[in-house]
């Protein structure tokens, strides 16, 4: 069996190998248990059910939430030569029908339902009377109450453990938290899954973050290297919206604009060009992008400062899905802190509820704030360590952030650490930065007095040094993973077992020498560099050109996305390897027998006629 899945991989996706974690997975399902996927955005969960949707026989069900993206998704698998289909409220009543006299006579290998179209007992009835091979639950997360997008109907999933108990069950999710993830196995039902927990990182997404100067040149400038490309900017507000996309589309980018506040015909033409057609960029408030699986958005810009990690990831993430080399470019400034916060003071949320958000603003700030790897202060975040246990170790980089490539001007800040390790340890660990900071300067206050802290050998050690400042150290502190913020217990500052060779003086502290400056550390990144396929000099440029325009033309006539013809890493791999035969093509990473016989002809005209005209290039 397995055998015949790496068949198909190569035959039908035309991919070498599968990624780590797909094997396991489709071994697992192949096996007949049910499985757990964790895997983040772009990691390449949908082969997990697809192959063995292939594979197996009978019909494998694909249970989605988002009844507006099954068609994009059930076109693509028809170019791949798939059979599948979908059924919900918009397919009209004789198409319905068609497709329930496919399933009778075991035609289709994948079904896309919604959860409240599967549960209906009509569904139900008719998936235990055809060959039904598996259930792959996708947005598994959405039956977790815990999570960040629950819904309702993702509940009643639990019944198909009782009505097709032979049926293996495989749920996917992007979203880590391990309390979302036992809360999945268990409303689910799953029997003993096999679990595949991937890390968080995205390697091909580059970071980097700099410091509101004059956004709108910054914004150009980055763009300039990324035109052509499809991408998002976000803005807070959706005046903002307008003005960049309008300012945008001045200096020659193909930009539009997409906010709650436009009418819902023409977000939704916007949303459709930005899918259907090559290097759109789209300006768009946080309310675009829930649901966007386009794979290769370059580039995502963030014009104002999200409210947390969490969300700055989960936006950035949209890059990159086909993991190409994507960027995730964000600037940031003092007013964007200020708006922030006020939201959260002004906002209805209880103290809880703000003390929270207050913490996680501040992890987000501190991580701005970083002079050690993004990528790695990133992942540290999210729980995930790629530094040596006792910090003392050479810290891990990346290698792919602004702070890898172009390491910011730094000082010691080594004595300043220490004091503010020491009055945090003094004071008991159960204060919040407000207190301790207090203590460090000196200050007066009822608190101070209440607790007799003027009497602490650290009362008034930091003085010297303003308050704006004890707080920037603290936030790369916490970045860094030494100190801890106890969202739960009131914001309370608690060390980390990291902080404290640091406290002995064995670790150094480096601090940014003036968080201002980082800005006009405008050297020139090796942008490409990583990429490793790209396109060089006026040939290769023509080439690439004629090739997406005629991807553009066959993803027109077939009403497909571009993307769905074939990816840029397939056209970048054309442009590199010049194939001249269709079956020099086949070895091409993303060429498949069904859309080499669908498309791979038109491509070869393309190749032949550039080999006409650039003769001298041929080798
Ligand atoms: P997810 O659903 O986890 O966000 P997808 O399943 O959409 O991710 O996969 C992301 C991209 O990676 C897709 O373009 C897919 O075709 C590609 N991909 C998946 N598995 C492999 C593989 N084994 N080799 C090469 N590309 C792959
Ligand atoms: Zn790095």
């Amino acid at each position: 069996m397995l055998d015949k899945a790496r068949q198909a991989l190569r035959s039908v996706y035309g991919y070498d190998e599968f990624r780590p974690g797909q094997e396991t997975i489709i071994r697992a399902v192949l096996e007949g248990r049910d499985a757990l996927v964790l895997m983040p955005t772009g990691g390449g969960k949908s082969l997990c059910y697809q192959i063995p949707g292939l594979v197996l026989p009978g019909v494998s069900v694909v249970v989605s939430p988002l009844i507006a993206l099954m068609q994009d998704q059930v076109a693509a698998l028809k170019q791949l030569g798939i059979q599948a289909a979908f059924l919900n409220s918009t397919v009209p009543w004789r198409a319905q029908l068609e497709i329930k006299a496919a399933l009778a006579r075991a035609d289709l290998d994948l079904l896309y339902l919604a959860p409240e179209r599967l549960l209906q007992e009509d569904t139900l009835r008719l998936l235990q009377t055809v060959d039904t091979a598996l259930f792959a639950i996708d947005e598994a997360h959405c039956v977790s109450e815990w999570g960040h997008d629950f819904r309702q109907d993702y509940l009643g999933l639990g019944v198909l453990a009782d009505r097709f108990p032979e049926v293996p069950r495989l749920a996917l999710t992007a979203t880590a938290d391990p309390r979302t993830r036992t809360e999945i196995a268990s409303r689910l039902r799953l029997r003993n899954p096999v679990r595949h927990v991937a890390g968080f990182d995205r390697p091909n997404i580059r970071y980097s973050v700099r410091i509101k100067r004059s956004a709108n040149e910054q914004l150009l400038r980055f763009l300039g290297e990324h035109r052509g490309e499809a991408g998002i900017v976000y803005c807070q507000s959706r005046r903002k919206v307008e003005t960049v996309a309008e300012l945008l589309r001045q200096n020659g980018h193909d930009a539009l604009p997409y906010h709650a506040g436009m009418e819902a015909a023409s977000r939704a033409e916007h949303q459709a060009r930005f899918l259907r057609e090559d290097g759109v960029t789209i300006v768009a408030t946080i309310a675009f992008g829930m649901g966007i699986d386009k794979p290769d958005v370059r580039f995502v810009a963030h014009m104002d400062m999200p409210k947390s990690l969490e969300a700055y990831y989960q936006e950035t993430g949209r890059a990159g899905r086909d993991g190409a080399p994507a960027e995730a470019w964000m600037v940031y400034g003092l007013q964007d802190v200020v708006r922030l916060r006020q939201m959260v003071e002004e906002s209805e949320a209880d103290d809880e509820r703000k003390r929270i958000e207050r913490t996680k603003l501040d992890a987000l700030l501190g991580w701005c704030e970083v002079t050690t790897c993004r990528r790695a202060a990133l992942l540290r975040y999210f729980g995930e360590s790629r530094d040596d246990a006792n910090g003392t170790a050479a810290a891990w980089q990346c290698g792919n952030c602004d702070i890898c490539i172009t390491p910011p001007k730094t000082r010691d800040g080594t004595v300043e650490a220490q004091k503010l390790l020491s009055c945090i340890v003094r004071t008991g660990q159960r204060f919040g930065a407000g207190h301790v900071i207090d203590v460090l300067l000196g200050k007066d206050t009822a608190k101070v007095r209440q607790h007799r802290h003027q009497g602490l050998s650290t009362f008034g050690i930091g003085a010297d040094t303003t308050e704006t400042a004890w707080r920037s150290l603290l936030r790369q502190l916490v970045a860094g993973g030494q100190v801890r913020a106890d969202a739960e217990r009131y914001g309370a500052l608690k060390l980390t077992a990291t902080a404290r060779p640091l406290l002995r003086g064995e670790a150094p502290v480096t601090l940014r020498e003036e968080t201002r400056e980082q800005g006009a550390n405008r050297k020139k990144t090796p942008r490409k560099a990583a990429a490793g396929v790209a396109i060089n000099g006026p040939d290769e440029e023509r080439l690439w050109d004629a090739l997406r325009e005629c991807r553009l033309r066959l993803a027109q006539e077939a009403n497909v996305p571009p993307y769905v013809v074939f990816h840029d890493a397939t056209l970048k791999e054309f442009v590199r390897l010049r194939p001249s035969t269709l079956n020099a093509m086949l070895d091409v990473h993303g060429v498949g027998q069904a859309k080499l016989e669908r498309y791979g002809a038109a491509f070869l005209t393309v190749l032949q006629a550039h080999a006409a005209t650039a003769p001298q290039t041929a080798a």
